[in-house]
């Protein structure tokens, strides 16, 4: 049996439905957001840039073990680690994190690599503006994400709080550095002792003041 026609409006008044929509609309609440000008606040867990962070005395909690790169399911995070030595010290156990990279062209921030990390070292931020015209400046180093110093906190390398082993500071036994922490001199980034510094003259590159390195 043939379909009977669906009855149409008159054609006079489809524009005049159209404009209802239009009208409608004129007095809903705005969605537009003045976005650069108005900064949005994002979600308390949103996934943002993200940071290493650090003991209360300054020593950082990364120990270099991989486990975000390893569970990083776009091979984005790139890590060496080394050795911690009395003269040169980051973390408060054996290893450190030499080298730390995120590609943000290849992060998808999954956070996988934050749920992996076995000492916290690794967290997000809520920063989200991280576009950039450079593939370069897409890849952030170790020195990037580094959190910045707290009172209380003095920069890597320096001794660990006398007295105290790696465990205490998971404990949370240590809550700030101790009175008369000193900066070592970081070595592996190619600084030298203040003086070797004087003695090799200030206009000499760094790398080739380095003596016995
Ligand atoms: S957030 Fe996800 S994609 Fe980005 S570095 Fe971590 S694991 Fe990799
Ligand atoms: S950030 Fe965490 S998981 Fe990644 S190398 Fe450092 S300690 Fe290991």
């Amino acid at each position: 049996m043939a379909e009977e026609p669906k009855e149409t409006k008159p054609g006079f008044q489809n524009p005049v439905a159209g404009f209802g929509v239009t009208f409608k609309a004129m007095f809903k609440k705005r969605l537009t957001e003045q976005y650069p000008e108005q900064q949005k606040t994002t979600a308390p867990r949103f996934h943002g840039r993200h940071q290493l962070n650090r003991h209360p005395d300054g020593l950082e909690k990364c120990v270099g073990c991989e486990l975000c790169a390893w569970a990083c399911p776009a091979d984005a995070i790139y890590v060496e680690g080394a050795d911690n030595t009395d003269e040169e010290r980051y973390s408060p156990g054996e290893r450190y994190g030499r080298v730390y990279q995120i590609n943000y062209a290849r992060c998808i921030l999954c956070g996988l690599c934050i749920e992996a990390c076995p000492t916290r070292a690794l967290t997000m931020t809520n920063e989200f503006e991280l576009a950039d015209s450079s593939r370069a400046n897409l890849i952030y180093t170790k020195e990037q994400l580094l959190a910045g110093l707290e009172e209380g906190m003095v920069d890597s390398p320096h001794a660990i709080y006398p007295g105290t082993d790696e465990q205490d500071y998971y404990r949370g036994l240590v809550t700030e550095a101790a009175p008369g922490t000193e900066r070592q001199v970081a070595f592996s980034k190619g600084e030298v002792p203040q003086e070797a510094a004087t003695t090799f003259g200030e206009d000499e590159p760094a790398s080739e003041k380095v003596i016995g390195r």
